[in-house]
């Protein structure tokens, strides 16, 4: 099976554009990767923290899943065995030693529709549905405190609400509290607005996600 053309086109692209001007950050990464900050996103094709955040090969550790979900601690004996998103933040948190794990929902996401969807038991697949009723405990008492609320609210409420709830998750794993406690290591949500290309951080004393200022462009923007 050949490339298909698009990424062929995409790579093409890439060799004789972005490698060529960040060859030797390539080089030196290889060598070894130490991030700061670790993106816990959306599978979503909208939402590319490394897009988003413009950020280079090296500064980034990203893993992405349906909706951008941290699942609660499990050992392997209580409740199977692969863990694809909690082995990446054991690496990142225990290895990589990051400072800064961001949880970042958006907006239209379709795995929190799935979830609401769910609710009123349709059908929404066979690996989707068992993932998203990891929220099914907030989303039921989104839904049961905002009867009459408009399906377009309510999906961007339990957007929000779903990066709270995985905060909370993010927690009940000890090597992360550990890190949390001794200063270390930083957790914050974030939620991003596909149609107007904006972020919002959560501020967690208040609960509110707050509208990121963008500021004036650095001198090597004009590099990434
Ligand atoms: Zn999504």
């Amino acid at each position: 099976m050949r490339i298909p053309a698009e990424l062929h086109s995409g790579y093409t692209y890439f060799r004789n554009g972005r490698y060529v001007v960040e060859a030797d950050r390539y080089r030196a990464v290889a060598a070894g990767q130490a991030p700061k900050t670790m993106i816990i996103a959306c599978a979503d094709s909208r939402v590319d923290p490394a897009t988003i955040f413009a950020a280079a090969p090296g500064e980034l550790f990203v893993v992405r899943n349906v909706a951008a979900l941290v699942p609660p601690c499990e050992t392997c004996e209580s409740s199977g065995t692969y863990h694809g998103t909690s082995a990446a933040l054991e690496f990142a948190v225990t290895q990589l030693k990051v400072e800064e794990i961001v949880v970042m929902g958006h907006g239209m996401c379709g795995g929190i529709t799935a979830a609401l969807q769910a609710a009123e038991h349709r059908p929404v697949g066979r690996f989707i549905g068992p993932w998203m009723e990891q929220i099914a405990g907030v989303r039921d008492d989104l839904i049961e405190r905002t009867p009459g609320m408009f399906p377009e609210f309510r999906q961007k409420a339990l957007e929000r609400i779903a990066i709270q709830h995985s905060l909370g998750n993010l927690n009940s794993f000890p090597f992360v509290n550990e890190q949390v406690n001794r200063g270390k290591l930083r957790l914050h949500g974030a939620w991003f607005s596909i149609s107007q290309g904006e972020l919002h951080w959560l501020d967690q004393d208040t609960g509110v996600f707050e509208t990121v200022s963008v500021g004036l462009p650095d001198r090597d923007q004009g590099l990434r």
